[in-house]
């Protein structure tokens, strides 16, 4: 969500800082700018709407070898110009951009600012105007950000320039992401090491509550009573094709297309020479020692939780709750005895379920993270990481991180069941290498998922019904569909849907039926009859061995427990294209981040 960067060295900055801001886009946000520092002051361009927007209005004959930018998720005061970051101090000395919500941000006006007056409504200008108060009081600049960051509340990532100093960036962070790069003749900040990668693959890690004095030939990390902290650089494992769109038109159908290499990946990373399935002993253990898991996650992750209680509580035994970050942190259920907690986010910075972590580990709970990004927060916090091995997911609306997901919790089920010494008839590996063929099948079918598309979607409205594991698919299904194509769509137990919701079926109303799973294949076949009675144009995609005459569309026969990962492909690709002929933006959909780092 939103984005930093900052670039200080021998070159022109807003180059550098403007791709960077590109990089960043597919987090999500409203509005952007850029501030450039030379020896005739700071100067600052900011613009409503997409970095192309602002590209037009930045001053191209205005160099500076100093900057910082931003990408505004507008969390106080809506998306315009004004409100956009950089936000400049009252005497103009000091330029600051932020990521984050500062929690006191009216305390801190009424005990310090009276008298102030504000030219935007967010909270981020209350921290430039409180340095620059703690500078006319006669602070060093450092010290007065140091200062400011004692009396902050919240989260922030930030970046401060000095008018009266060309040779410095001030950055901080408290549980926003930040990282700062380092190469020769130059360093830069970033919110994320893909935006700087055009400069650097060398990142300093920041921990929460340290800032970094940035200059063009080193990076000192204090914490904050000032005191320097050594840390060595990291390598970021991020190749630079792995960004391009390539010749795709959306980044959406390339990460769609990709995940049968995803598949095929995660089957390579988790198998061990003899085949057995590889995993850290001490993940084993904790999973072994748990009376219960507890899966926490957002969105499109907590769908594919709710997949993965079905795995481990079918095939290790073991009791699962999912729960959504946001509320189980505020109204936390009585946990067992042991509890295990198992992290699911893409980004491995999703602030909800970090509030969740920080929480737990207070209890003095174990904590498993299942990310994209090692090295995340979230990864970081944890006891223990799973790697999703699927590469940079860049388009918003998630697709093979969360296909990546179920495999990898399949995996972990079944390493936790043979540990337990529980017969299976499964192996995971082999079953995972027919489900990549049968996605790759899917994919190769995309005229098929558009004319479904074109045949269905005209409404305002769809639903996706399913039984059993099929339900949470339909979840997900409706989940891409209104996230993409805004087009208001619900997923239901193809039981429940009678008991309430099926008032709103009308003559067309599209309702998406999955059948891929054999116990309950004429239970929702039957949901289809009582819709079909009142009117809904019905979709049945079945899985081959289970179809009837009149099904839409056959995937793949496929292991049953791992159908969630096939028929999820047809969603994806029906929700793409719906988007596409509604002129959505499909990568970068209105109004929702990549990975939300605000609770
Ligand atoms: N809370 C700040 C604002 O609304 C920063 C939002 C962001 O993280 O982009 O301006």
């Amino acid at each position: 969500m939103c984005g930093i960067v900052g670039y200080i060295g021998n070159n022109d900055s807003k180059e550098i800082l403007l791709k960077g801001l590109e990089r960043l886009e597919y987090r999500g946000y409203d509005s952007a700018g850029i501030a450039v520092l030379n020896e005739d002051g700071v100067h600052v361009f900011k613009e409503k709407g997409r970095i192309a927007a602002l590209r037009e209005i930045v001053d191209k004959d205005v160099e500076g070898h100093v900057g910082i930018g931003h990408t505004r998720w507008a969390t106080h005061g809506v998306p315009n110009r004004v409100n956009a970051h950089p936000h400049r101090s009252a005497s103009g000395r000091l330029t600051l951009v932020h990521n984050g919500v500062i929690e006191n941000y009216e305390q801190l006006k009424q005990e310090y600012l009276q008298g102030y007056s504000f030219t935007s409504e967010t909270d981020t200008e209350v921290i430039v105007q409180l340095i620059e108060k703690f500078v006319q009081d006669g602070m060093l600049v450092e010290e007065a950000f140091r200062t400011t960051l004692k009396a902050l509340k919240g989260s922030y990532a930030l970046a401060l320039l000095d008018n009266e100093n060309e040779d410095v960036i001030l950055v901080a962070k408290n549980k926003s992401p930040l990282l700062v790069g380092l190469s020769e003749g130059c360093n830069v900040v970033a919110s994320d090491a893909m935006a700087m990668l055009q400069v650097t693959d060398q990142f300093l890690e920041l921990m929460d509550e340290e800032y970094v004095v940035v200059t063009k030939e080193e990076a000192v990390i204090k914490n904050l009573d000032g005191i320097v902290v050594e840390r060595k650089p990291f390598t970021a494992q991020i190749d630079a094709s792995d960004i391009e769109k390539g010749t795709y038109a959306h980044y959406m159908l390339k990460e769609i297309d990709e995940q049968p290499f995803v598949i095929r990946r995660i089957v390579q990373e988790y198998e061990n020479a003899d085949g057995q399935i590889k995993l850290d002993d001490s993940i084993r253990q904790a999973m072994l020692d748990t009376d219960r898991i507890y899966i926490i996650a957002c969105g499109t992750s907590y769908n594919a939780g709710l997949v993965g209680k079905q795995f481990l509580e079918k095939l290790a035994n073991i009791p699962v709750e999912v729960h959504i970050a946001s509320e189980f942190v505020y109204n936390m259920p009585l946990l067992s005895q042991k509890p295990l907690f198992l992290f699911i986010s893409q980004s491995g910075e999703t602030a909800d379920s970090r509030a969740v972590l920080v929480a737990v580990k207070k209890l003095g709970h174990r904590a498993l993270t299942l990310t994209n990004v090692p090295g995340s927060t979230l990864s970081r916090e944890a006891n223990y990481t799973l790697p999703l091995y699927a590469g940079p997911e860049i388009a918003v609306a998630s697709t093979k991180a969360y296909t990546a997901q179920i495999a990898v919790l399949a995996i972990l089920a079944v390493d936790t069941a043979r540990a337990k010494g529980i017969a299976l008839d499964f192996d995971p590996i082999h079953e995972l290498s027919i489900v990549a063929n049968a996605i790759e099948a899917l994919c190769d079918n995309k005229e098929e998922m558009e004319k479904i598309a074109d045949e269905y979607l005209s409404h305002r409205n769809a639903f996706f019904i399913g039984r059993g594991i099929d339900f949470y698919v339909c979840l997900e299904g409706a989940l891409k569909l209104k996230e993409i194509s805004y087009i208001q769509a619900e997923g239901f137990a193809g039981g429940e849907l009678k008991h309430g919701t099926i008032a709103l079926i009308e003559t067309d109303t599209p309702v998406f039926a999955l059948a891929t799973q054999e116990a309950v294949n004429l239970n929702i076949r039957g949901n289809v009859k009582e819709v079909v009675a009142r009117g809904a144009n019905a979709c049945i995609i079945s899985m081959k061995g289970l179809e009837q005459d009149g099904d839409r569309f056959v995937i793949p026969a496929v292991h049953e427990l791992l159908t969630p990962i096939v028929s999820v492909i047809p969603f994806q690709l029906i929700a793409y294209y719906a988007a596409l002929h509604r002129g959505c933006d499909v990568d970068k959909p209105r109004n929702l981040a990549k990975s939300v780092t605000v609770e």
